[in-house]
């Protein structure tokens, strides 16, 4: 079953001897306080430790390595003012390649000199993330640079995958993995690595309530477009892409749920990775936290939440760990 998939357990394993040594193997940790809370042993993949602040960084190095050399001199590129353009932009520097990233005149500058910092070439294009897209597709079709999108790729998926195969190193009898999900790269590759290694291991991917893209596309059995609000967890925003060609097949095969969070479940997800385990998380990381806090997961075995970046506006976060409104957060109907 899992073989005839975009991505095979072969896939994640080629993707991560190639990686190897360029990004961080990060660490994994016992958590006796949500061990308590859970009634089983709880373990924290600490992957916002990772080089450039997320997981997105596999997926970019693996893509970028996975180009023939002279399509690599050709260039990258993608549209992202957030963690995927940050790996990309770093993951191109690294080996000798330029990236160009195109964003949106509605981009706040510190998200652009970020980009700018890790050595990408920064185009500042249109009104909206569709017209940086449109500049992309350009740029692709007019100078033939090539183009790494943030999740629906294979060799993408493949190099997020080698998380889940660190996982079930770590620990072969995990039951169930918590994954942040939002276009499913990181929820396709991790559940194809662990059940490619332990059938039996569950995978559940969580999304916030407020604009769940993947979890409406597979209710409705195809790729939907859902109305894009703002969350804590901005890092799971955005559509799937109607088009989707290798993530909502592999999430609809191997996903065995989906659980959605509140804004106060992810604000408290947060709180608790800062207080009671020193970590400084965005939303997006902190949504399996959240959903062990709120009693929405139910496993008999060892669970593995996925911290999975850490790129958080500090001014934000000193509201959330704080307790303070945050504008947003509770204007759900
Ligand atoms: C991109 C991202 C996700 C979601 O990954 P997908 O592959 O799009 O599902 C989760 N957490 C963080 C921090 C991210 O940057």
């Amino acid at each position: 079953m899992v073989s005839t998939l975009p991505v095979s357990l072969e896939d994640i394993r080629a993707a991560a001897r190639r990686i190897a040594g360029r990004v961080v193997e990060t660490p994994m940790v016992l958590s006796a306080s949500l061990a308590e809370i859970a009634g089983v042993p709880v373990w924290l993949k600490l992957e916002h430790h990772q080089t450039t602040g997320s997981f997105k960084l596999r997926g970019a190095t693996n893509a970028v390595l996975s180009l023939s050399p002279a399509e690599r001199a050709r260039g990258v590129v993608a549209a992202s003012t957030g963690n995927h353009g940050r790996a990309l932009a770093h993951a191109a520097k690294a080996q000798g390649a330029v990236a160009t990233i195109c964003m949106s005149r509605l981009v706040p500058e510190n998200k652009v000199a970020e980009i700018r910092r890790l050595g990408a070439d920064v185009r500042i294009v249109g009104r909206s993330q569709d017209e940086a897209q449109q500049e992309v597709d350009r740029l692709v079709r007019e100078e033939g640079l090539m183009m790494i999108p943030p999740f629906d790729h294979p060799d993408v998926v493949a190099g997020q995958g080698t998380l889940g195969l660190e996982i079930a190193d770590a620990l072969p009898e995990v039951a169930t993995v918590l994954v942040p999900l939002s276009g499913g790269g990181l929820a396709a590759g991790v559940a194809a690595a662990v059940k490619g290694v332990n059938p039996k291991t569950k995978v559940i991917g969580l999304s916030m309530e407020r604009g769940a893209a993947m979890k409406a596309s597979l209710d409705a059995g195809g790729p939907v477009q859902v109305e894009e609000m703002r969350s804590l967890a901005d890092s799971l925003g955005g559509g799937i892409g109607l088009d989707n060609r290798v993530t909502f097949a592999m999430c609809r095969e191997l996903l065995d749920g989906v659980v959605l969070l509140t804004e106060t479940e992810i604000a408290a997800g947060m709180r608790h990775a800062y207080a009671c385990e020193g970590e400084v998380v965005e939303g997006a990381g902190a949504v399996g936290i959240a959903a062990l806090l709120a009693g929405k997961i139910r496993t008999g075995g060892p669970v593995v939440g996925i911290l999975s970046g850490r790129n958080v506006d500090m001014e934000q976060h000193r509201r959330v760990i704080n307790g303070e409104d945050v504008a947003f957060a509770e204007d759900t109907a």
